[in-house]
Protein backbone atom coordinates (compact mmCIF):
# COMPACT_ATOMS: atom_id res chain seq x y z
CA UNK A 1 0.00 0.00 0.00
CA UNK A 2 1.54 3.35 -0.88
CA UNK A 3 1.68 6.50 1.49
CA UNK A 4 0.86 9.47 -1.03
CA UNK A 5 1.82 12.91 0.41
CA UNK A 6 -0.25 15.93 -0.98
CA UNK A 7 0.74 19.93 -0.36
CA UNK A 8 -2.31 22.26 -1.85
CA UNK A 9 -2.54 25.74 -0.45
CA UNK A 10 -3.92 26.81 2.65
CA UNK A 11 -8.30 27.03 3.12
CA UNK A 12 -9.83 30.74 2.85
CA UNK A 13 -9.35 32.94 5.30
CA UNK A 14 -13.12 32.58 6.23
CA UNK A 15 -13.14 28.46 6.25
CA UNK A 16 -13.69 26.29 3.68
CA UNK A 17 -16.47 27.55 1.65
CA UNK A 18 -20.28 25.92 2.12
CA UNK A 19 -21.34 27.97 -0.84
CA UNK A 20 -20.67 28.54 -4.11
CA UNK A 21 -21.19 31.82 -6.42
CA UNK A 22 -22.55 29.73 -9.41
CA UNK A 23 -24.20 26.42 -9.62
CA UNK A 24 -22.48 24.54 -12.19
CA UNK A 25 -19.64 24.65 -14.88
CA UNK A 26 -19.75 23.80 -18.54
CA UNK A 27 -19.22 20.33 -19.62
CA UNK A 28 -15.80 20.33 -21.63
CA UNK A 29 -14.51 16.75 -22.70
CA UNK A 30 -12.05 17.71 -25.30
CA UNK A 31 -9.44 20.60 -25.47
CA UNK A 32 -8.68 22.40 -28.73
CA UNK A 33 -6.99 19.95 -31.03
CA UNK A 34 -8.84 16.84 -30.09
CA UNK A 35 -7.01 15.80 -26.78
CA UNK A 36 -9.69 14.41 -24.25
CA UNK A 37 -10.20 16.23 -20.97
CA UNK A 38 -9.10 13.97 -17.62
CA UNK A 39 -10.91 10.21 -18.09
CA UNK A 40 -10.37 9.27 -14.81
CA UNK A 41 -13.00 6.02 -13.80
CA UNK A 42 -15.42 8.23 -11.69
CA UNK A 43 -14.67 11.08 -9.28
CA UNK A 44 -15.97 11.81 -5.54
CA UNK A 45 -15.87 15.73 -5.68
CA UNK A 46 -18.31 17.95 -7.05
CA UNK A 47 -17.15 20.31 -10.18
CA UNK A 48 -17.39 23.67 -9.39
CA UNK A 49 -16.19 23.28 -5.75
CA UNK A 50 -12.92 24.33 -4.17
CA UNK A 51 -10.35 20.79 -4.39
CA UNK A 52 -7.10 22.90 -4.43
CA UNK A 53 -7.06 23.68 -0.44
CA UNK A 54 -6.10 21.87 2.14
CA UNK A 55 -9.66 20.52 2.94
CA UNK A 56 -11.08 19.98 -1.01
CA UNK A 57 -7.76 17.38 -0.86
CA UNK A 58 -8.23 17.15 -4.71
CA UNK A 59 -11.00 15.04 -3.91
CA UNK A 60 -8.92 12.21 -3.60
CA UNK A 61 -9.35 11.20 0.11
CA UNK A 62 -12.05 8.46 -0.32
CA UNK A 63 -10.44 6.59 -3.23
CA UNK A 64 -7.16 6.43 -1.86
CA UNK A 65 -8.25 5.04 1.33
CA UNK A 66 -10.84 2.83 0.33
CA UNK A 67 -7.97 1.15 -1.58
CA UNK A 68 -6.03 0.93 0.97
CA UNK A 69 -3.25 3.47 1.18
CA UNK A 70 -2.46 6.60 2.67
CA UNK A 71 -3.21 10.27 2.59
CA UNK A 72 -1.25 13.19 4.20
CA UNK A 73 -2.20 16.35 3.45
CA UNK A 74 -0.55 19.62 4.16
CA UNK A 75 0.10 23.33 3.32
CA UNK A 76 3.32 23.47 5.52
CA UNK A 77 6.11 22.53 2.63
CA UNK A 78 8.67 25.31 3.68
CA UNK A 79 11.30 25.86 6.29
CA UNK A 80 12.96 23.81 9.06
CA UNK A 81 10.10 21.06 10.28
CA UNK A 82 8.05 21.56 8.01
CA UNK A 83 5.33 18.90 7.97
CA UNK A 84 6.49 17.82 4.08
CA UNK A 85 9.84 16.90 5.36
CA UNK A 86 8.96 15.52 8.33
CA UNK A 87 6.71 13.06 5.68
CA UNK A 88 8.63 12.78 3.06
CA UNK A 89 11.22 10.16 3.85
CA UNK A 90 8.54 7.25 3.36
CA UNK A 91 6.07 8.92 0.48
CA UNK A 92 5.63 6.55 -2.43
CA UNK A 93 3.88 9.50 -4.08
CA UNK A 94 4.05 13.55 -3.87
CA UNK A 95 1.71 15.77 -5.18
CA UNK A 96 1.41 19.14 -5.35
CA UNK A 97 0.29 22.20 -7.55
CA UNK A 98 2.35 25.09 -9.16
CA UNK A 99 0.37 27.40 -7.30
CA UNK A 100 1.52 25.98 -4.09
CA UNK A 101 4.80 24.33 -5.05
CA UNK A 102 6.49 21.68 -2.92
CA UNK A 103 9.89 22.14 -4.22
CA UNK A 104 11.57 18.48 -4.76
CA UNK A 105 15.31 20.21 -4.64
CA UNK A 106 17.82 16.97 -4.87
CA UNK A 107 18.28 16.95 -1.31
CA UNK A 108 14.71 16.06 -0.82
CA UNK A 109 14.85 13.94 -3.34
CA UNK A 110 17.59 12.28 -2.40
CA UNK A 111 15.82 12.26 1.26
CA UNK A 112 12.50 10.47 -0.02
CA UNK A 113 14.23 6.72 -0.75
CA UNK A 114 10.58 5.48 -1.08
CA UNK A 115 9.46 7.94 -3.78
CA UNK A 116 8.36 6.59 -7.30
CA UNK A 117 5.68 9.09 -8.38
CA UNK A 118 5.96 13.14 -8.44
CA UNK A 119 2.37 14.56 -9.86
CA UNK A 120 1.91 18.45 -10.59
CA UNK A 121 -1.64 18.70 -10.23
CA UNK A 122 -1.87 21.40 -12.94
CA UNK A 123 1.06 22.25 -15.64
CA UNK A 124 4.86 23.14 -15.19
CA UNK A 125 6.98 20.90 -13.56
CA UNK A 126 9.61 23.01 -13.09
CA UNK A 127 9.37 22.69 -8.85
CA UNK A 128 10.43 19.19 -9.03
CA UNK A 129 14.42 19.15 -9.90
CA UNK A 130 14.07 16.74 -13.33
CA UNK A 131 17.14 16.48 -13.75
CA UNK A 132 17.51 14.58 -9.69
CA UNK A 133 14.38 12.63 -10.64
CA UNK A 134 15.89 11.38 -13.72
CA UNK A 135 19.10 10.18 -11.41
CA UNK A 136 16.85 8.53 -9.02
CA UNK A 137 14.04 6.85 -11.05
CA UNK A 138 11.22 9.30 -10.26
CA UNK A 139 8.38 9.08 -12.75
CA UNK A 140 6.85 12.61 -13.42
CA UNK A 141 3.91 13.46 -14.35
CA UNK A 142 1.24 16.86 -15.51
CA UNK A 143 -2.27 16.71 -16.36
CA UNK A 144 -1.29 18.36 -19.68
CA UNK A 145 -3.94 20.90 -21.11
CA UNK A 146 -6.38 21.23 -17.64
CA UNK A 147 -5.71 24.82 -17.30
CA UNK A 148 -4.09 26.13 -20.82
CA UNK A 149 -7.18 28.19 -21.56
CA UNK A 150 -7.51 29.51 -18.28
CA UNK A 151 -4.46 30.86 -18.15
CA UNK A 152 -4.82 32.01 -21.88
CA UNK A 153 -8.10 34.09 -20.70
CA UNK A 154 -5.77 35.45 -17.76
CA UNK A 155 -3.26 36.52 -20.17
CA UNK A 156 -5.81 38.39 -22.60
CA UNK A 157 -7.61 40.15 -19.34
CA UNK A 158 -3.92 41.01 -17.63
CA UNK A 159 -3.24 42.26 -21.54
CA UNK A 160 -6.22 44.70 -21.71
CA UNK A 161 -6.15 45.80 -18.12
CA UNK A 162 -2.52 46.71 -18.42
CA UNK A 163 -2.91 48.63 -21.70
CA UNK A 164 -6.41 50.25 -21.03
CA UNK A 165 -4.55 51.23 -17.07
CA UNK A 166 -8.00 49.24 -15.68
CA UNK A 167 -6.93 48.81 -12.42
CA UNK A 168 -5.55 52.23 -11.10
CA UNK A 169 -8.87 53.46 -12.46
CA UNK A 170 -11.14 50.72 -10.37
CA UNK A 171 -8.79 52.00 -7.54
CA UNK A 172 -10.57 55.85 -8.38
CA UNK A 173 -13.54 54.29 -7.79
CA UNK A 174 -12.97 52.47 -4.79
CA UNK A 175 -11.44 55.63 -3.32
CA UNK A 176 -14.08 57.58 -4.05
CA UNK A 177 -12.53 59.78 -6.53
CA UNK A 178 -13.56 60.97 -10.17
CA UNK A 179 -10.70 62.13 -11.94
CA UNK A 180 -11.16 61.17 -15.70
CA UNK A 181 -7.29 62.28 -16.55
CA UNK A 182 -5.82 60.49 -13.58
CA UNK A 183 -7.13 57.26 -15.27
CA UNK A 184 -6.22 58.14 -18.68
CA UNK A 185 -3.37 59.47 -19.16
CA UNK A 186 -1.94 56.16 -19.39
CA UNK A 187 -4.84 54.54 -21.20
CA UNK A 188 -4.71 53.15 -24.62
CA UNK A 189 -6.32 50.84 -27.37
CA UNK A 190 -4.65 47.45 -27.73
CA UNK A 191 -6.13 47.76 -31.05
CA UNK A 192 -3.63 48.13 -34.12
CA UNK A 193 -0.90 47.44 -31.39
CA UNK A 194 1.85 44.72 -32.23
CA UNK A 195 1.64 41.58 -29.52
CA UNK A 196 4.13 38.67 -29.65
CA UNK A 197 4.29 35.41 -27.58
CA UNK A 198 7.55 33.74 -26.65
CA UNK A 199 6.00 30.48 -27.41
CA UNK A 200 3.10 29.11 -29.09
CA UNK A 201 2.17 25.91 -27.14
CA UNK A 202 -1.49 25.07 -25.44
CA UNK A 203 -1.36 28.30 -23.84
CA UNK A 204 0.82 30.78 -26.13
CA UNK A 205 -1.37 29.36 -29.23
CA UNK A 206 -5.14 29.67 -27.22
CA UNK A 207 -3.65 33.64 -26.29
CA UNK A 208 -2.91 34.11 -30.21
CA UNK A 209 -6.19 32.68 -31.14
CA UNK A 210 -8.25 35.00 -28.32
CA UNK A 211 -6.22 38.18 -29.51
CA UNK A 212 -6.87 37.95 -33.18
CA UNK A 213 -10.01 39.54 -33.16
CA UNK A 214 -8.99 42.80 -31.30
CA UNK A 215 -7.15 43.05 -34.52
CA UNK A 216 -3.70 43.46 -33.36
CA UNK A 217 -0.73 42.41 -35.36
CA UNK A 218 0.65 38.95 -34.30
CA UNK A 219 3.98 37.29 -33.45
CA UNK A 220 5.78 34.85 -31.85
CA UNK A 221 8.63 32.55 -31.45
CA UNK A 222 9.02 28.86 -30.25
CA UNK A 223 11.82 25.73 -30.79
CA UNK A 224 9.14 24.23 -33.80
CA UNK A 225 7.29 25.95 -36.02
CA UNK A 226 3.44 26.23 -36.14
CA UNK A 227 1.90 24.81 -38.98
CA UNK A 228 1.54 27.50 -42.11
CA UNK A 229 -2.06 27.11 -42.39
CA UNK A 230 -2.14 28.11 -38.76
CA UNK A 231 0.10 31.11 -39.31
CA UNK A 232 -1.57 32.46 -42.22
CA UNK A 233 -4.82 31.69 -40.42
CA UNK A 234 -4.04 34.24 -37.86
CA UNK A 235 -1.61 36.39 -39.59
CA UNK A 236 1.29 35.43 -37.77
CA UNK A 237 5.11 36.82 -37.58
CA UNK A 238 7.17 33.70 -36.89
CA UNK A 239 10.51 35.21 -35.36
CA UNK A 240 13.79 32.70 -34.98
CA UNK A 241 14.57 34.11 -31.10
CA UNK A 242 12.97 35.91 -28.22
CA UNK A 243 15.98 38.45 -29.00
CA UNK A 244 14.66 38.43 -32.57
CA UNK A 245 10.62 39.33 -31.94
CA UNK A 246 10.41 41.75 -28.80
CA UNK A 247 12.05 44.71 -30.39
CA UNK A 248 8.63 44.71 -32.65
CA UNK A 249 6.47 44.48 -30.02
CA UNK A 250 3.81 46.59 -28.26
CA UNK A 251 3.11 43.74 -25.96
CA UNK A 252 4.94 40.32 -25.12
CA UNK A 253 3.63 37.53 -23.64
CA UNK A 254 5.67 34.81 -21.84
CA UNK A 255 4.18 30.92 -22.33
CA UNK A 256 7.47 29.01 -22.75
CA UNK A 257 7.87 26.29 -19.49
CA UNK A 258 11.00 27.31 -17.28
CA UNK A 259 13.83 25.43 -17.89
CA UNK A 260 17.45 25.75 -19.07
CA UNK A 261 17.28 27.54 -22.27
CA UNK A 262 14.46 30.07 -21.10
CA UNK A 263 15.85 30.49 -17.22
CA UNK A 264 16.93 34.42 -16.69
CA UNK A 265 15.90 35.11 -20.64
CA UNK A 266 14.13 38.51 -20.01
CA UNK A 267 16.98 40.91 -18.00
CA UNK A 268 18.21 44.23 -18.48
CA UNK A 269 19.79 43.49 -21.50
CA UNK A 270 16.69 41.88 -23.44
CA UNK A 271 14.17 44.14 -22.07
CA UNK A 272 16.39 47.56 -23.13
CA UNK A 273 16.12 46.00 -26.94
CA UNK A 274 11.97 46.32 -27.01
CA UNK A 275 10.22 49.48 -27.64
CA UNK A 276 10.46 52.26 -24.39
CA UNK A 277 6.80 51.65 -23.22
CA UNK A 278 6.24 47.84 -24.53
CA UNK A 279 3.95 45.88 -21.84
CA UNK A 280 5.63 42.62 -20.43
CA UNK A 281 2.83 39.49 -19.46
CA UNK A 282 4.37 36.68 -17.60
CA UNK A 283 2.39 33.87 -16.53
CA UNK A 284 4.44 31.14 -17.76
CA UNK A 285 7.22 31.35 -14.07
CA UNK A 286 8.86 34.01 -12.62
CA UNK A 287 12.56 32.97 -13.33
CA UNK A 288 12.06 33.46 -16.77
CA UNK A 289 12.73 36.96 -16.13
CA UNK A 290 15.07 39.00 -14.09
CA UNK A 291 13.19 40.44 -10.49
CA UNK A 292 15.22 43.50 -10.37
CA UNK A 293 15.40 43.85 -14.36
CA UNK A 294 11.41 44.22 -14.17
CA UNK A 295 11.25 46.46 -11.43
CA UNK A 296 14.10 48.48 -13.04
CA UNK A 297 12.39 49.07 -16.28
CA UNK A 298 8.83 49.92 -14.77
CA UNK A 299 10.64 52.48 -12.70
CA UNK A 300 12.81 53.46 -15.36
CA UNK A 301 9.90 53.88 -18.35
CA UNK A 302 11.34 51.45 -20.16
CA UNK A 303 8.23 48.92 -19.80
CA UNK A 304 4.84 51.21 -19.14
CA UNK A 305 3.63 47.58 -17.14
CA UNK A 306 4.00 44.37 -15.82
CA UNK A 307 1.24 41.89 -15.14
CA UNK A 308 1.53 38.42 -14.65
CA UNK A 309 0.86 35.36 -11.12
CA UNK A 310 3.86 33.97 -11.14
CA UNK A 311 6.65 34.66 -8.54
CA UNK A 312 10.03 33.12 -7.17
CA UNK A 313 9.82 31.64 -4.16
CA UNK A 314 5.90 31.15 -3.50
CA UNK A 315 4.38 31.96 -1.39
CA UNK A 316 6.32 35.17 -2.38
CA UNK A 317 7.51 37.25 0.42
CA UNK A 318 6.08 39.79 2.25
CA UNK A 319 8.31 42.67 1.13
CA UNK A 320 9.00 40.81 -2.81
CA UNK A 321 9.64 44.10 -4.80
CA UNK A 322 6.92 42.90 -6.98
CA UNK A 323 4.32 44.36 -4.13
CA UNK A 324 5.06 47.81 -4.41
CA UNK A 325 6.70 48.29 -7.94
CA UNK A 326 4.81 50.94 -10.17
CA UNK A 327 1.92 49.79 -13.16
CA UNK A 328 2.42 45.95 -12.66
CA UNK A 329 -0.76 43.95 -12.49
CA UNK A 330 0.49 41.25 -10.62
CA UNK A 331 -2.31 38.56 -8.63
CA UNK A 332 -0.88 35.92 -6.57
CA UNK A 333 -0.34 32.85 -8.72
CA UNK A 334 -4.32 32.11 -9.29
CA UNK A 335 -4.82 31.88 -13.03
CA UNK A 336 -4.63 28.34 -13.56
CA UNK A 337 -6.51 27.12 -10.55
CA UNK A 338 -9.82 28.70 -11.21
CA UNK A 339 -12.83 26.58 -9.57
CA UNK A 340 -13.11 25.07 -13.88
CA UNK A 341 -9.54 24.33 -13.94
CA UNK A 342 -9.30 22.61 -10.35
CA UNK A 343 -12.00 20.29 -11.82
CA UNK A 344 -9.99 19.22 -14.37
CA UNK A 345 -6.38 19.17 -12.68
CA UNK A 346 -8.36 16.67 -9.78
CA UNK A 347 -9.50 14.88 -12.51
CA UNK A 348 -6.24 13.96 -14.13
CA UNK A 349 -4.79 13.62 -10.98
CA UNK A 350 -6.71 10.89 -10.16
CA UNK A 351 -6.70 9.39 -13.17
CA UNK A 352 -2.86 9.37 -13.36
CA UNK A 353 -3.17 8.04 -9.79
CA UNK A 354 -5.77 5.30 -11.36
CA UNK A 355 -3.46 4.05 -14.09
CA UNK A 356 -0.18 3.88 -11.63
CA UNK A 357 -1.94 1.73 -8.84
CA UNK A 358 -3.17 -0.24 -11.89
CA UNK A 359 -0.02 -0.88 -13.59
CA UNK A 360 -1.38 0.78 -16.40
CA UNK A 361 0.60 3.51 -18.88
CA UNK A 362 0.14 7.19 -18.11
CA UNK A 363 -0.66 8.74 -20.43
CA UNK A 364 2.21 10.12 -22.81
CA UNK A 365 0.84 13.62 -22.47
CA UNK A 366 1.16 13.70 -19.29
CA UNK A 367 4.54 12.44 -18.49
CA UNK A 368 7.29 14.40 -18.19
CA UNK A 369 10.02 12.14 -16.98
CA UNK A 370 10.34 8.26 -17.54
CA UNK A 371 12.27 5.44 -16.66
CA UNK A 372 15.23 7.68 -16.36
CA UNK A 373 14.97 9.86 -18.98
CA UNK A 374 12.56 13.14 -20.05
CA UNK A 375 9.56 11.31 -21.66
CA UNK A 376 6.22 12.07 -23.13
CA UNK A 377 5.07 15.83 -23.22
CA UNK A 378 8.20 16.75 -21.19
CA UNK A 379 10.60 15.15 -23.55
CA UNK A 380 9.09 17.53 -26.66
CA UNK A 381 8.75 20.73 -24.21
CA UNK A 382 11.67 20.85 -21.63
CA UNK A 383 15.35 20.63 -21.53
CA UNK A 384 17.74 19.07 -18.72
CA UNK A 385 21.31 20.01 -17.33
CA UNK A 386 20.26 23.38 -15.55
P1 LIG B 1 3.05 23.54 -23.82
O1 LIG B 1 4.00 22.43 -23.55
O2 LIG B 1 1.85 23.30 -24.62
O3 LIG B 1 3.82 24.74 -24.52
C1 LIG B 1 5.08 25.12 -24.17
C2 LIG B 1 5.71 25.70 -25.42
O4 LIG B 1 6.95 26.32 -25.06
C3 LIG B 1 6.01 24.66 -26.48
O5 LIG B 1 5.48 25.10 -27.72
C4 LIG B 1 7.52 24.66 -26.50
O6 LIG B 1 8.08 24.46 -27.75
C5 LIG B 1 7.84 26.06 -26.11
N1 LIG B 1 9.21 26.27 -25.70
C6 LIG B 1 9.95 25.51 -24.87
N2 LIG B 1 11.18 26.03 -24.76
C7 LIG B 1 11.21 27.14 -25.53
C8 LIG B 1 12.20 28.09 -25.82
N3 LIG B 1 13.43 27.99 -25.31
N4 LIG B 1 11.89 29.11 -26.68
C9 LIG B 1 10.66 29.20 -27.22
N5 LIG B 1 9.67 28.31 -26.97
C10 LIG B 1 9.94 27.30 -26.13
O7 LIG B 1 2.67 24.12 -22.38
P2 LIG B 1 1.50 25.13 -21.98
O8 LIG B 1 1.35 26.13 -23.06
O9 LIG B 1 0.31 24.41 -21.50
O10 LIG B 1 2.18 25.81 -20.70
C11 LIG B 1 3.37 26.57 -20.83
C12 LIG B 1 3.89 26.93 -19.46
O11 LIG B 1 3.00 27.82 -18.83
C13 LIG B 1 4.03 25.76 -18.48
O12 LIG B 1 5.22 25.05 -18.66
C14 LIG B 1 3.97 26.46 -17.16
O13 LIG B 1 5.27 26.88 -16.77
C15 LIG B 1 3.13 27.69 -17.44
N6 LIG B 1 1.79 27.55 -16.83
C16 LIG B 1 1.39 28.48 -15.92
C17 LIG B 1 0.19 28.35 -15.28
C18 LIG B 1 -0.28 29.36 -14.31
O14 LIG B 1 -1.20 29.08 -13.53
N7 LIG B 1 0.25 30.57 -14.30
C19 LIG B 1 -0.68 27.19 -15.52
C20 LIG B 1 -0.23 26.34 -16.61
C21 LIG B 1 0.98 26.50 -17.18
P3 LIG B 1 8.08 23.08 -28.54
O15 LIG B 1 7.12 22.19 -27.85
O16 LIG B 1 7.68 23.53 -29.88
O17 LIG B 1 9.47 22.58 -28.41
Amino acid sequence: MAKVLCVLYDDPTDGYPTSYARDDLPAIDHYPGGQTAPTPGTVDFTPGHLLGSVSGELGLRRFLEDAGHTLVVTSDKDGDGSVFDSELPDADVVISQPFWPAYLTPDRIAAAKNLKLAITAGIGSDHVDLDAAIAHGVTVAEVTYCNSISVAEHVVMTTLALVRNYLPSHRVVLDGGWNIADCVARSYDLEGMHVGTVAAGRIGLAVLRRLAPFDVRLHYTDRHRLPVAVEEELGLTFHESAAAMVPHCDVVTVNAPLHPETEGLFGDELIATMKRGAYLVNTARARIVDRDAVERALRGGQLAGYAGDVWFPQPAPADHPWRTMPHHGMTPHISGSSLSAQARYAAGTREILESWFAGRPIRDEYLIVDGGALAGAGAHSYSVGG
